[in-house]
This record gives structure tokens, C-alpha cells and sequence, in this order.
């Protein structure tokens, strides 16, 4: 067993205290390949006292000289992009590509923070008396507890590091247990690069056990959470009630509006690549695609089609175009609402079965005309399903778009500027993309509306999470 990934406390690699480990499964060949440590008590009280201690030190230390180990941090991670993206396929699934695309996207969004980390500007308000200073001094809000998914195992903690990192935070990372690997060889490449002791910790176990203790303890002043709507709504409640600050990503279940003025061939190019990367498994997915009557079947033939391109298998085989989905419950749940939609009457165009014999592959599907009484007309499917309707009138589609109270990522595909006008006006979600894929890059907010959270990860509006506006003000004599 190749993967034997340990708790990092205070700046030391570690089993848990009691000794108690996690098996990790390959999903492509149902395979155990490692353990994980699993911590108990004793191992998070280290890591808060770490955490305390770590901040009093990374704090101190100027936003010039963060940026410095941040961009070395990045620098390691693409030298070792190639040992980390197989392991990081070995645990997740997803094409060893995709593996590379995220470990490689990652460094960029350590340096984008790291630079924003010294552009964290306070201001000066002109005061009403003479000799009065009236400053804003950003401050670094204190310890975090950062709570990532499986789905992009580096890439959800590496935008809560680099924006707490950035900010003077230190941070307690529970990274998934699923997939432990690579979160931890980008917490090596943070320490590598010289993020002092304590300031990193990196914990895996029960997932409840470890919120419930951290969230509550005096230490953390600030939670990040990426996951479903259900665990995001439980850990804000926890949060609120100890009065720390959040940040919740959570699900979504996403609309892609193709009108009858599209550019067709690229709104099927660009919807289909959304929808099947990473087996669906991922929370801005396309999901329910509404097209307007006249491009109908057109859209409904070319989006099978590229479904039926889609190559299922070994993420590690180089010809592999989608992986398999990361445990037996996510390809159970694929199974059950699928097999809901057409008990209710959906039309399965192709699909809705098992693509390939050892691990958890299901097959790219589509389904249509699928009936509101359809459970995934209302539940956030995250697997490689598209949901294809049509409709008449850009009033309905909107209405349609804005019915469930999921409001994260929405795409629209039209060559009209009045009706892209209208659509930025009226969708609810977090981020709209139209006629491109545009969204989750470094420099730009991520995050959603309604039930999807709040809070952005991305984008300059990501370090104020992490930032507290200070108010000072003197009267010189
Ligand atoms: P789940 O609800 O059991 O868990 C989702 C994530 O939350 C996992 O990473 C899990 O470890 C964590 N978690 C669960 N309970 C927790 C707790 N009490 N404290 C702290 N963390 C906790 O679902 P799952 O089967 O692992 O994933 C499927 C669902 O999760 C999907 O339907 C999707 O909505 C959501 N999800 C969303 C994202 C995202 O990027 N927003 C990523 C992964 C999963």
C-alpha cells in the first residue's frame, strides 16, 4: 500500500495519538492503496496550540516577506506537479490531466494571493477636528479551521490557505479523507518553502467529531467550509452560535440557458466539457440545461453525441476522458435519482448505467423532458448527469433558472447583448458566464447566493474574509 499520509502538527508529521487510521480506496479499481491517520482529542488540542502559537509568530512577519514563502510554496508545487497529480488520480479519479490542470492552478492561485496579500490596504478618513487620525488597519482575524471535499482535494484548501496565509492567519486544515494525499503535499510544499511551525496544521478523521470541536474552541475565530448545502447549514448554525466568522461553499445545482440566437457548436463544446469533467463532481457543473424550442433538437442531438464521446475509464490510462466517481455512495445516489427521473417520466437519451467493470464508472447521461415531480429536478444530482428541457419565452427560463434555492454558478449561451443585459440582471447566482466557460479563475470571486453560502474564495474580495477592519483613532497634541 503505496499511500500512508499522516497528520502535520506544529510543524512535525505525525500519526494520530491514539494510533487509529482510515483505509483509502482507489475509486478506478475499488482497491485499498493506503491509510490515513485519523486525529482524536488530544491530536486537535495540539494542533490549537499550534495554531495559536503559529499566529502570534506569522502575524509579525510583513506581508512583503509572506509573499516571498508563498511564491516559493507555488514554485515547489509545479516541480512536483507530476508525483502529486498521480496520486492525487489514484485517490480522486479524475484524468491525470485534469489531476496536473488542478495541482498547476493551484500555484497560480498561491501567487495571486500572495501578491494581493500585500496590496491589503487600510485607509485614512479625513477627521472632523484638526490633529485627529482616523485609520483603518486591516488585521488578520486569527486561527482557522478550514473544512475541504474530495472533489478537488488541493484546490479547495489551497484558496483558503494562500487567502488566510496571505492575510497573517493561521489555519487548521480538515482536509478530505477520501482523497489525503496531495492536501498534504501541498501543506509539504508550504513547509518546504518555509511557512513557519504551527502556522499550517493538517488533520484528518471523523468529520463531525473534529468540526464540532474545533468551530466551538475560543482558538478559532474564523471557519471556511466547502461541501453540501445539509453539512454547510449545520456547521454555519455551530459557527453562528459561537459567534465566528464563516465562509460557506455549498452546493449547487446550476442553469445553462442556450437561446435560439446561439453559437451553437460552442455553447454544446464548452456545456458538455463542464458537465462531464471530474465525473460531474463538482459543485459550478452545468446541470439543468433549458433550450429554447427552435434549437431544441438540434442542442439534444449534439450533446449526445459528445456525451457518447466521452471516454470512461482509468484515470491514469492517458486516452481517459472521465473518471470514476469517488466512492460507492456518490455512484449509488448517481443510480437512485437517475432511476427516479425515469420512473417520472424522463426520456434517458443515453446512459444510466454502469460505464466500466472494477471501480465506481458511471456513464455520461442525458436526460429529457424531465418532469418537476423528478427528485433531480430539486436535488443536486453531482455526478455526470445533464437534464435537458426546452422552453419558449426568456421570462419562463429565467423563472426556471431562479426556482430552486441553490444560486451558485448559472451559463447562458445567446449572441444577443439585450437579452445578456437582461440575464446578468435577473439570474440569481453567485457568477453567470455567457457564451464561455469564464468562471473559478484566481483573480475573480467564486461564490454563491441563497443556499448555495456565502463568502467569496476567489478574487481580492477573498482575503477580506480573513481581514478585520480596525478602527484606531488619535489626537496628537
Ligand atoms: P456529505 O454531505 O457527506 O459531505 C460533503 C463534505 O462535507 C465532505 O467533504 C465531508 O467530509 C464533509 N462533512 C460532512 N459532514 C461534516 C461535518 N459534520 N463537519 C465537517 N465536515 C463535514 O456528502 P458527500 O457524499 O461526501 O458529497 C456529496 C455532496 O456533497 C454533493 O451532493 C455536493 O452537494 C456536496 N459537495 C459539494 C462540494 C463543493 O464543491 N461545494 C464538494 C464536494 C461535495
Amino acid at each position: 500500500m503505496s499511500h500512508q499520509v499522516e497528520l502535520f502538527i506544529n510543524g512535525q508529521w505525525r500519526a494520530g495519538a491514539e494510533g487509529l487510521t482510515l483505509p483509502i480506496e482507489n475509486p478506478a479499481t475499488g482497491e485499498t492503496i493506503g491509510t490515513v491517520a485519523r486525529a482524536t482529542q488530544p491530536d486537535l488540542d495540539a494542533a490549537l496550540a499550534a495554531a495559536e502559537a503559529g499566529f502570534a509568530t506569522w502575524r509579525e512577519i510583513a506581508p512583503f516577506e509572506r509573499a516571498k514563502i508563498m511564491r516559493r510554496a507555488a514554485g515547489l508545487l509545479r516541480e512536483r506537479v507530476g508525483d502529486i497529480a498521480r496520486q492525487l488520480t489514484q485517490e480522486q479519479g479524475k484524468p491525470i490531466g485534469e489531476a496536473k490542470g488542478e495541482l498547476l492552478s493551484a500555484a497560480d492561485i498561491i501567487e495571486f494571493f500572495a501578491e494581493e496579500g500585500k496590496r491589503a490596504y487600510g485607509r485614512l478618513i479625513p477627521a472632523r477636528a484638526p490633529n485627529i487620525y482616523q485609520m483603518v488597519i486591516p488585521t488578520p482575524v486569527g486561527p482557522v479551521a478550514a473544512f475541504t471535499p474530495w472533489n478537488f482535494p488541493v484546490n479547495q484548501v489551497v484558496r483558503k490557505v494562500s487567502a488566510a496565509l496571505a492575510s497573517g492567519c493561521s489555519v487548521i486544515v480538515k482536509a478530505p479523507e477520501e482523497t489525503p494525499a496531495s492536501p498534504a503535499a501541498l501543506i509539504r510544499a508550504f513547509a518546504d518553502a518555509g511557512v513557519p511551525d504551527g502556522v499550517l496544521g493538517l488533520v484528518y478523521g471523523v468529520p463531525a467529531e473534529i468540526s464540532s470541536y474545533l468551530i466551538p474552541h475560543p482558538t478559532i475565530r474564523k471557519v471556511s467550509f466547502t461541501g453540501s448545502t445539509p453539512v454547510g447549514k449545520q456547521l454555519s448554525a455551530m459557527a453562528g452560535l459561537h459567534m465566528k466568522r464563516a465562509t460557506m461553499e455549498l452546493g449547487g445545482h446550476a442553469p445553462a440557458l442556450v437561446f435560439n440566437d446561439a453559437d451553437l457548436a460552442a455553447a454544446v463544446r464548452n456545456l458538455a466539457g463542464g458537465k462531464f469533467r471530474n465525473a460531474g463532481q463538482v459543485c459550478i457543473a452545468p446541470t439543468r440545461f433549458l433550450v429554447q424550442r427552435g434549437v431544441y433538437d438540434q442542442f439534444v442531438e449534439a450533446f449526445v453525441a459528445a456525451a457518447e464521446k466521452v471516454r470512461v475509464g482509468n484515470g491514469l490510462d492517458p486516452e481517459t476522458t472521465m473518471g470514476p466517481l469517488v466512492n460507492a455512495k456518490r455512484f449509488d445516489a448517481i443510480e437512485t435519482i437517475v432511476a427516479d427521473a425515469v420512473a417520472q417520466g424522463a426520456e434517458l437519451k443515453t446512459g444510466g448505467k454502469r460505464a466500466a467493470v472494477g471501480g465506481h464508472f458511471y456513464a455520461p447521461t442525458v436526460l429529457c423532458n424531465v418532469p418537476l415531480s423528478a427528485k433531480i429536478m430539486h436535488e443536486e444530482p453531482f455526478g455526470p448527469v445533464a437534464i435537458i428541457n426546452p422552453f419558449d419565452t426568456e421570462d419562463e427560463a429565467i423563472a426556471e433558472a431562479n426556482r430552486l434555492p441553490y444560486g451558485l454558478a448559472a451559463y447562458a449561451y445567446t449572441t444577443s447583448q439585450a437579452t445578456s443585459h437582461r440575464l446578468a440582471a435577473r439570474i440569481e447566482s453567485g457568477m453567470l458566464t455567457i457564451n464561455h466557460a469564464g468562471l473559478a479563475l484566481p483573480e475573480v470571486p467564486f461564490g454563491g447566493v441563497k443556499d448555495s453560502g456565502y463568502g467569496s474564495e476567489g478574487g481580492p474580495e477573498a482575503l477580506d474574509a480573513y481581514l478585520q477592519p480596525r478602527f484606531v483613532t488619535r489626537l496628537d497634541a
